[in-house]
């Protein structure tokens, strides 16, 4: 039985440059994201976009412990209380997570992140949400709070940056949309951080490294990186079950992420390099709910290679002479 025990952070960070270890350089103390659900939906299932849904999206999937109750001050404080006994933070960077947390007019954003930024402890705010879905005017508040000293991140799901991937598991945008949107954010000095997932249906792993080299073209300040889960009540466990869709293995996963970790500049913050699915709701690959046994090997595999984060990436000049 392989180890599952954590991974020191000294260990992975010592390769890659995490956002723990990057928000501890910056605060001088561990910052923890507390994550919320303040009640949004998401366009993509109302009709607005579409309807459904992304095919793989349970959204209780991504944030299975994230509380219903929209009162975003008594999440925060909740999820506080049990960080603090655990393990002493002080403090947080609210994470607006579940479903699509621009989805609305601009006064109840304002509302609802102020009411976030208000509490006891909290520093930042890390945001959610579809290209597709980020107004100038959603821009312009997030800048406000960036310029009040807040940490701030911008996150966008693209996910793949294949088209054809994308409306195969129904997103509703394309590569068009992300690229405008991260126009608009860089042209406000918004950290982004943006969303991919390796093993998408139709997509190899150099696809994922294709679609790596696109968001870098454009430029990110983060990135989040998790396998495709198949998880109860979704189009794509439909598919699974009828042997249309096959989930990586683990070394397939590993191998992939080593990989794009080494073409990704030394600077670009990784937020996340796998995810997990609660086990009563992931179908497969079941790997994937071992979160430790995933983050050991790859940094067991970084360690074989004796790589590191940035060490195959592009010079910046000619990551720009490539692009489109
Ligand atoms: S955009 Fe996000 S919340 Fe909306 S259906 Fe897709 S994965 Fe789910």
């Amino acid at each position: 039985m392989p180890c599952e025990h954590p991974t020191p952070h000294s260990t992975l960070a010592a390769r890659v440059n995490t956002l723990g270890q990057s928000l501890l350089r910056h605060h001088g103390e561990r910052v923890h994201k507390l994550a919320i659900h303040a009640g949004f939906t998401c366009p993509n299932r109302d009709g607005t976009k579409g309807r459904g849904g992304c095919t793989f999206c349970n959204n209780f999937s991504f944030s299975p412990h994230a509380r219903r109750d929209p009162n975003v001050a008594g999440q925060i404080e909740a999820g506080r209380r049990v960080l603090a006994k655990r393990t002493g933070a002080r403090l947080f960077i609210a994470y607006f997570q579940a479903y699509t947390n621009t989805y609305g007019d601009v006064d109840r954003l304002r509302r609802l992140y102020e009411e976030a930024l208000a509490q006891p402890g909290v520093i930042g705010l890390s945001v959610g949400t579809r290209p597709d879905c980020v107004p100038d005017a959603v821009l312009d508040l997030l800048a406000e709070y960036r310029d009040r000293g807040c940490e701030v991140w911008l996150e966008l799901g693209l996910q793949s940056a294949f088209d054809k991937t994308l409306a195969r598991v129904n997103r509703g945008h394309g590569f068009a949309e992300y690229r405008d949107a991260v126009a608009r954010a860089r042209a406000r000095g918004l950290p982004l951080c943006t969303h991919l997932i390796v093993g998408l249906p139709g997509e190899a792993p150099r696809d994922s490294l294709a679609s790596l080299e696109r968001v870098l073209e454009l430029g990110v300040d983060g990135l989040k990186i998790h396998p495709l889960h198949v998880v109860k009540h979704t189009l794509l466990a439909h598919q699974w079950r009828r042997g249309e869709y096959r989930p990586l293995a683990l070394e397939e996963y590993v191998e992939t992420v080593v990989e794009m970790v080494r073409r990704t500049p030394a600077e670009v913050v990784y937020h996340r390099l796998t995810g997990t699915a609660s086990a009563d709701i992931l179908l497969a690959p079941r790997w994937c709910s071992r979160k430790w046994r995933v983050l050991n090997a790859i940094t067991k595999r970084l360690e074989a290679l004796d790589a590191r984060q940035g060490d195959q990436a592009e010079p910046p000049k000619a990551r720009v002479a490539n692009a489109c």
